[in-house]
Order: C-alpha cells, then sequence, then structure tokens
C-alpha cells in the first residue's frame, strides 16, 4: 500500500532527528522533497526487496523493523533493521538487483525514497550526503565482517569434519580417538594389535606424470583397495597426503605382515585377479609394521611403523617391512 506522506512540520523535524540517513540535516533543505515521498505499509512477513526484483527505492524504517536474508527468504536471519535504518541503498548506488531478501519481522511502516529524490537530497544536504557514506561504508564494513565469519565456520568445520573428503576414509583428527579404543580393548582382552603405516611410491611423479586428477583418482582407488582388503574391524585412516595408518586389532607382527605383502600385491596389481588392482595405472605402495609393545602408547607404535616404513622405502620401494 503506497499514501502520499502527510506530516506537519514539526513531525517532521521530530521525525528526522531520529533517521540515520537525516541526522544533522536541516529539515528546511529537504523539505519540499520529504513532500514527494511515500509511505509504505508491511504486514508480518511481507517482502520488500528480492533478488532479481529491481529496486528504486531506499526505504527507511519508521515504525517496527524488518529482517534481512541471503540466498532465501527462509535462511536464517542475518541482520535486523530497527526503527531509523536504511535499506535498498546499495542497490540503488550499484544500479544492480538487491543482494538479500529482506522482510518485515513485524507491521512495518516505511519511508519510501525514490532515487531520483535520494540524488536530489545529495545535491541539498551535505550532512544527508556524508549520513549516505557512512551507512555505505557500514555495510561494506559488515558484509566484509560476513564473510570473514563464513570463512571462519568454514575452517572450524573443516577442523572439525572426521571424513576425508577425496577418499571417504576416517580423517587423522579421528585417528586418536578410534586407536586408543581398539588399543585399549586389546590390552584388557591381552590381545596383540599392530599398525601399518602405508605410503605410495613415489607420488610425485605420478602426479607429475599424470596430473593431479589422476592423483586424486589414484588416491582413492588405493583406498578402496584398503577398504576392501582390511577387515572391517580394521581402523584404515588417511594419515596425510598419500599415506595411510591402518590399525590390526587381534594381530601380531608376524600376520601383519603377510596381510600387507597381499595388500601391496593387490595394488600394485600383482595377485591377478583385476578386481581391486589399479588395472593400468602405475601405483605401488611400501608399507611399514609395528606391533604394539607391551606397556607401549600410540605414539610409540607410529613411530615404530613410521621407521618401519622409511626402512622400506630404503629397500627399494614396493616393499612391506618391520
Ligand atoms: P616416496 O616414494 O618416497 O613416498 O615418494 P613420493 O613422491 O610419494 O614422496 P612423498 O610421499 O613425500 O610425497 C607425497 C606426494 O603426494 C606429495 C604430493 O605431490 C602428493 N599428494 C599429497 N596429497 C595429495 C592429494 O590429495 N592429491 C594428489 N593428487 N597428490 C597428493
Ligand atoms: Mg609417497
Amino acid at each position: 500500500m503506497a499514501t502520499t506522506l502527510a506530516i506537519n512540520s514539526d513531525y517532521k523535524r521530530s521525525l528526522l532527528q531520529g533517521l540515520e540517513l537525516f541526522q544533522g540535516v536541516d529539515a528546511d533543505d529537504v523539505q519540499g522533497l520529504l513532500q514527494s515521498c511515500d509511505r509504505r505499509d508491511l504486514e508480518e512477513g511481507e517482502l520488500l526487496l528480492s533478488p532479481g526484483a529491481k529496486n528504486e527505492h531506499v526505504f527507511i524504517v519508521l515504525s517496527g523493523s524488518v529482517n534481512v536474508h541471503v540466498g532465501s527468504p527462509e535462511a536464517p536471519v542475518l541482520a535486523t533493521m530497527e526503527v531509523g535504518a536504511c535499506v535498498g541503498e546499495m542497490s540503488i548506488i550499484e544500479d544492480r538487483d538487491p543482494s538479500a531478501f529482506v522482510m518485515a519481522a513485524e507491521p512495518t511502516h516505511l519511508l519510501v525514497i525514490h532515487q531520483s529524490v535520494l540524488w536530489d537530497m545529495v545535491n541539498a544536504s551535505h550532512e544527508f550526503a556524508k549520513n549516505l557514506l557512512v551507512v555505505l561504508s557500514e555495510r561494506v564494513r559488515s558484509h566484509n565482517r560476513v564473510i570473514a565469519d563464513s570463512y571462519g565456520e568454514l575452517r572450524k568445520f573443516e577442523r572439525h569434519a572426521t571424513t576425508d573428503a577425496l577418499t571417504g576414509l576416517s580423517n587423522r583428527h579421528t585417528m586418536e580417538e578410534a586407536f586408543m579404543r581398539e588399543i585399549q580393548k586389546c590390552e584388557q582382552d591381552e590381545k596383540p594389535i599392530s599398525l601399518v603405516m602405508v605410503d605410495i611410491d613415489n607420488f610425485k611423479v605420478f602426479n607429475d606424470q599424470f596430473g593431479h586428477i589422476a592423483g586424486d583418482r589414484a588416491l582413492s582407488a588405493v583406498a578402496s583397495i584398503l577398504r576392501h582388503q582390511f577387515r572391517p574391524r580394521d581402523v584404515i585412516v588417511r594419515y596425510g597426503g598419500d599415506e595411510f595408518a591402518v590399525l590390526l586389532p587381534e594381530i601380531d607382527e608376524e600376520l601383519a605382515l603377510s596381510i600387507a605383502d597381499r595388500v601391496r600385491k593387490a595394488v600394485s596389481g600383482e595377485t591377478g585377479d583385476g578386481s581391486d588392482s589399479l588395472i593400468q595405472i602405475p601405483i605401488q605402495i611400501s608399507m611399514g609394521i609395528a606391533e604394539l609393545a607391551s606397556g607401549g602408547d600410540l605414539s610409540g607404535l607410529i613411530r615404530a611403523a613410521d621407521a618401519a616404513l622409511y626402512r622400506a622405502k630404503n629397500a627399494g620401494r614396493n616393499v612391506v617391512s618391520n
């Protein structure tokens, strides 16, 4: 609903005091221009601005409030504009569609300033021009804040993610908890437990030769072979880069060596059944095995398996070592 703004001059003066665009503005400078402004009433939930709908007005909240949503009107409220605040100014300055949905949070009355009147006000009053600059710079600043916050959220999300996106395996953040659970169980039951560190051979050369995308595919193929070759009870994690760690509960070092050698052959295609092998892709892995020493801890177990992996690499690669 749009009606002509019929207001007496006292009301107009007191009205102007509380509006961010009119602070310090001499009412006489903009009086004639204000007469040409309309008023608009919104019901609660009524949409005022939306991306894709061209906007030619700045709206000033006279009573009530409006909510700003990004992405969809159902998205969480990004900001609430209370009495005195203005909305719509960015789309006018940029001459582009609004970037957000603006919706009445409650029954709301708005002062409606057409873009041509807005520029007339800029010409008529330095204070008005200054206020507009302040409003615009605050908008830019709050946009930057939103972007910075969402980067922060993304980093937090990445830190708390438990699954490696490329391989679908558990990632290193979850390793300690999952490994400790199995270690404690095996210690209680007086059963052995072994760790296998797996590292792809010459993977840098592979990436250089076949490209990073092929490298990614090879990594997920290796992960898939590991998943098929080890038992469901074994805990497989992507340790980082081209390295995986596999914990084998109730398996001693000797048995771990033979299991690992079977896996090594499956990756390099030596098994010949074709189902698990990387077929045409020349991928080989080296593995280091260690069994948890009695009274030993997880970090000691990892160090021992790492040292064994180092020996496997030194022994020429495509090798399993303890
Ligand atoms: P080595 O036989 O000694 O292990 O040699 P290497 O070339 O495999 O050396 P290293 O294990 O130190 O390097 C791992 C390389 O794996 C480094 C990087 O190019 C590659 N890599 C690590 N993460 C990824 C990934 O997510 N995708 C791809 N495509 N490559 C990765
Ligand atoms: Mg490697």
